[in-house]
Protein backbone atom coordinates (compact mmCIF):
# COMPACT_ATOMS: atom_id res chain seq x y z
CA UNK A 1 0.00 0.00 0.00
CA UNK A 2 1.01 3.28 -0.50
CA UNK A 3 -0.34 5.88 1.86
CA UNK A 4 -0.30 9.75 1.38
CA UNK A 5 2.86 10.61 2.07
CA UNK A 6 4.48 7.99 -0.72
CA UNK A 7 5.76 5.85 1.71
CA UNK A 8 5.10 2.67 0.78
CA UNK A 9 4.49 -0.23 2.94
CA UNK A 10 3.93 -3.89 3.41
CA UNK A 11 3.06 -6.39 5.54
CA UNK A 12 5.98 -8.87 5.75
CA UNK A 13 6.05 -11.95 8.25
CA UNK A 14 8.24 -11.67 10.90
CA UNK A 15 10.93 -14.12 12.15
CA UNK A 16 12.72 -14.97 15.50
CA UNK A 17 9.76 -14.86 17.37
CA UNK A 18 9.54 -17.74 20.23
CA UNK A 19 6.26 -19.83 20.83
CA UNK A 20 5.52 -20.02 17.47
CA UNK A 21 3.91 -16.91 17.46
CA UNK A 22 4.19 -15.02 13.87
CA UNK A 23 4.46 -11.02 14.20
CA UNK A 24 3.67 -8.45 11.57
CA UNK A 25 5.70 -6.07 10.89
CA UNK A 26 5.21 -3.22 8.12
CA UNK A 27 8.64 -2.79 6.64
CA UNK A 28 9.61 0.74 4.93
CA UNK A 29 11.95 1.41 2.45
CA UNK A 30 14.05 3.51 5.17
CA UNK A 31 13.99 1.00 7.68
CA UNK A 32 11.28 2.17 9.67
CA UNK A 33 9.87 -0.77 11.75
CA UNK A 34 6.19 -0.92 13.29
CA UNK A 35 5.75 -3.39 14.90
CA UNK A 36 2.41 -5.34 16.50
CA UNK A 37 2.23 -7.76 18.73
CA UNK A 38 -0.02 -10.11 18.03
CA UNK A 39 -0.97 -10.70 21.85
CA UNK A 40 0.01 -8.06 24.31
CA UNK A 41 -1.36 -9.84 26.61
CA UNK A 42 0.72 -12.95 26.83
CA UNK A 43 3.62 -10.50 25.42
CA UNK A 44 3.58 -8.91 28.68
CA UNK A 45 3.26 -12.44 30.56
CA UNK A 46 6.70 -13.15 28.93
CA UNK A 47 8.63 -10.06 29.90
CA UNK A 48 7.57 -10.17 33.16
CA UNK A 49 8.28 -14.20 33.47
CA UNK A 50 11.97 -13.33 32.20
CA UNK A 51 12.09 -10.45 34.61
CA UNK A 52 11.91 -13.06 37.20
CA UNK A 53 14.55 -15.21 35.93
CA UNK A 54 16.86 -12.49 35.70
CA UNK A 55 15.86 -11.75 39.23
CA UNK A 56 16.59 -15.12 40.75
CA UNK A 57 20.02 -15.60 38.56
CA UNK A 58 21.36 -12.08 39.83
CA UNK A 59 21.30 -13.67 43.31
CA UNK A 60 17.66 -12.03 44.10
CA UNK A 61 14.78 -14.11 45.75
CA UNK A 62 12.24 -12.85 43.29
CA UNK A 63 8.69 -13.68 46.26
CA UNK A 64 10.36 -11.58 48.52
CA UNK A 65 8.12 -8.40 49.13
CA UNK A 66 9.61 -5.77 48.07
CA UNK A 67 10.02 -7.39 44.24
CA UNK A 68 6.79 -9.13 44.64
CA UNK A 69 5.50 -6.81 41.76
CA UNK A 70 8.88 -5.93 40.51
CA UNK A 71 8.06 -8.09 37.24
CA UNK A 72 4.56 -6.95 36.83
CA UNK A 73 6.18 -3.03 37.20
CA UNK A 74 8.80 -3.32 34.62
CA UNK A 75 7.05 -5.43 32.05
CA UNK A 76 4.38 -2.34 32.23
CA UNK A 77 7.22 0.28 31.80
CA UNK A 78 8.97 -1.44 28.69
CA UNK A 79 5.61 -0.94 27.55
CA UNK A 80 5.88 2.98 28.22
CA UNK A 81 9.61 3.20 27.27
CA UNK A 82 9.44 1.21 23.55
CA UNK A 83 5.91 2.70 23.35
CA UNK A 84 7.47 3.67 20.13
CA UNK A 85 7.36 0.68 18.11
CA UNK A 86 3.06 1.02 18.14
CA UNK A 87 3.29 4.41 16.75
CA UNK A 88 2.32 4.74 13.18
CA UNK A 89 4.06 7.78 11.42
CA UNK A 90 1.59 8.43 9.20
CA UNK A 91 -1.09 9.00 11.79
CA UNK A 92 0.94 10.93 13.42
CA UNK A 93 1.77 13.49 11.03
CA UNK A 94 -1.90 13.04 9.91
CA UNK A 95 -3.61 16.99 9.10
CA UNK A 96 -0.31 18.67 10.20
CA UNK A 97 1.58 19.96 6.96
CA UNK A 98 0.76 23.13 5.69
CA UNK A 99 1.24 24.67 2.00
CA UNK A 100 3.79 27.53 2.48
CA UNK A 101 5.82 30.16 -0.02
CA UNK A 102 8.49 30.02 3.41
CA UNK A 103 12.11 28.81 1.93
CA UNK A 104 14.03 29.90 5.31
CA UNK A 105 15.08 27.14 7.78
CA UNK A 106 12.45 26.27 10.28
CA UNK A 107 14.55 24.73 13.38
CA UNK A 108 13.22 22.80 16.59
CA UNK A 109 15.70 22.94 19.42
CA UNK A 110 16.52 21.30 22.65
CA UNK A 111 14.02 18.48 22.34
CA UNK A 112 14.33 15.70 25.38
CA UNK A 113 14.56 12.14 24.99
CA UNK A 114 14.91 9.35 26.15
CA UNK A 115 16.01 6.29 24.88
CA UNK A 116 17.19 2.93 25.35
CA UNK A 117 20.30 1.02 23.99
CA UNK A 118 20.03 -1.80 22.36
CA UNK A 119 23.48 -2.95 23.31
CA UNK A 120 22.68 -3.48 27.05
CA UNK A 121 18.91 -2.07 27.47
CA UNK A 122 20.21 0.81 29.49
CA UNK A 123 18.82 4.20 29.23
CA UNK A 124 20.54 7.33 26.60
CA UNK A 125 19.28 11.10 26.77
CA UNK A 126 19.72 14.33 26.05
CA UNK A 127 18.41 16.74 23.50
CA UNK A 128 17.88 16.42 19.80
CA UNK A 129 17.46 19.59 17.19
CA UNK A 130 15.91 19.13 14.31
CA UNK A 131 16.08 21.92 11.26
CA UNK A 132 14.88 22.12 7.33
CA UNK A 133 14.85 24.42 4.93
CA UNK A 134 11.03 24.55 3.49
CA UNK A 135 9.84 23.92 0.82
CA UNK A 136 6.29 24.78 -0.27
CA UNK A 137 5.40 22.57 2.87
CA UNK A 138 5.80 22.61 6.19
CA UNK A 139 4.91 20.47 9.90
CA UNK A 140 2.92 21.35 12.83
CA UNK A 141 5.73 22.07 14.75
CA UNK A 142 4.20 19.74 17.70
CA UNK A 143 4.71 17.03 15.58
CA UNK A 144 8.21 17.27 15.13
CA UNK A 145 9.40 16.35 19.08
CA UNK A 146 6.93 13.88 18.45
CA UNK A 147 8.74 11.95 15.63
CA UNK A 148 11.83 12.07 17.42
CA UNK A 149 10.09 10.72 20.59
CA UNK A 150 8.42 7.74 18.48
CA UNK A 151 12.25 6.98 17.72
CA UNK A 152 13.63 7.17 20.89
CA UNK A 153 11.31 5.00 22.36
CA UNK A 154 12.76 2.26 20.92
CA UNK A 155 16.13 -0.08 21.00
CA UNK A 156 18.56 2.49 19.20
CA UNK A 157 21.59 3.29 18.57
CA UNK A 158 22.56 6.71 18.66
CA UNK A 159 23.76 7.24 15.09
CA UNK A 160 20.68 5.28 13.81
CA UNK A 161 18.49 7.76 15.73
CA UNK A 162 19.68 10.69 14.33
CA UNK A 163 19.55 9.42 10.27
CA UNK A 164 15.93 8.15 11.11
CA UNK A 165 14.75 11.34 12.37
CA UNK A 166 16.57 12.95 9.18
CA UNK A 167 14.96 10.20 7.10
CA UNK A 168 11.08 10.70 8.23
CA UNK A 169 11.79 14.88 8.15
CA UNK A 170 13.17 14.16 4.32
CA UNK A 171 10.23 11.66 3.03
CA UNK A 172 7.14 13.67 4.72
CA UNK A 173 7.99 17.28 3.67
CA UNK A 174 10.33 16.21 0.84
CA UNK A 175 12.39 19.91 2.01
CA UNK A 176 15.59 21.45 0.66
CA UNK A 177 17.17 20.99 3.31
CA UNK A 178 17.38 18.83 6.82
CA UNK A 179 20.22 18.82 9.57
CA UNK A 180 19.59 16.97 12.92
CA UNK A 181 21.96 16.98 16.01
CA UNK A 182 21.61 14.71 18.87
CA UNK A 183 23.47 14.98 22.34
CA UNK A 184 23.08 11.84 24.29
CA UNK A 185 24.56 10.52 27.64
CA UNK A 186 24.80 6.74 27.83
CA UNK A 187 24.37 5.02 30.66
CA UNK A 188 26.02 1.89 30.19
CA UNK A 189 28.96 3.66 29.65
CA UNK A 190 28.57 5.61 32.66
CA UNK A 191 27.62 3.24 34.85
CA UNK A 192 30.55 0.47 33.80
CA UNK A 193 34.17 0.85 34.53
CA UNK A 194 35.38 3.64 36.80
CA UNK A 195 35.53 6.48 34.57
CA UNK A 196 34.26 9.23 36.66
CA UNK A 197 34.19 11.13 32.95
CA UNK A 198 30.81 11.51 31.24
CA UNK A 199 31.47 12.34 28.04
CA UNK A 200 28.76 13.67 25.54
CA UNK A 201 28.07 11.86 22.61
CA UNK A 202 27.15 14.02 19.49
CA UNK A 203 25.49 12.75 16.12
CA UNK A 204 24.43 14.77 13.32
CA UNK A 205 22.53 13.97 10.07
CA UNK A 206 22.50 16.19 6.98
CA UNK A 207 20.61 16.40 3.52
CA UNK A 208 20.02 18.34 0.57
CA UNK A 209 21.50 22.17 1.24
CA UNK A 210 22.97 21.53 4.60
CA UNK A 211 24.53 18.65 2.90
CA UNK A 212 25.76 20.71 0.07
CA UNK A 213 26.41 24.34 1.76
CA UNK A 214 29.18 24.56 4.58
CA UNK A 215 27.60 27.93 5.41
CA UNK A 216 24.47 26.50 6.11
CA UNK A 217 25.62 24.13 8.32
CA UNK A 218 27.93 26.45 9.77
CA UNK A 219 24.51 28.40 10.89
CA UNK A 220 22.49 25.15 12.10
CA UNK A 221 25.61 24.44 14.51
CA UNK A 222 25.89 27.78 15.71
CA UNK A 223 22.02 28.30 16.44
CA UNK A 224 21.96 24.69 18.79
CA UNK A 225 25.30 25.74 20.71
ZN1 LIG B 1 24.97 0.47 25.51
Amino acid sequence: MINKFGISAHLKNGNGHHNGTISEFAIRPNGIVDYQHPDKDSAKQEVERAVSTILANVGEDPTRDGLAGTPGRVARMYDELLAGYQVDPVKLVNNALFDVEYGEMVLVRDIEYFSMCEHHMLPFYGRAHVAYIASGKVIGLSKIPRLVDMFARRLQVQERMTHQIGDIIQEILQPAGVAVAVEGQHMCSMMRGVKKEHPVMFTTAFYGEFKEDREMRKEFLSLIR
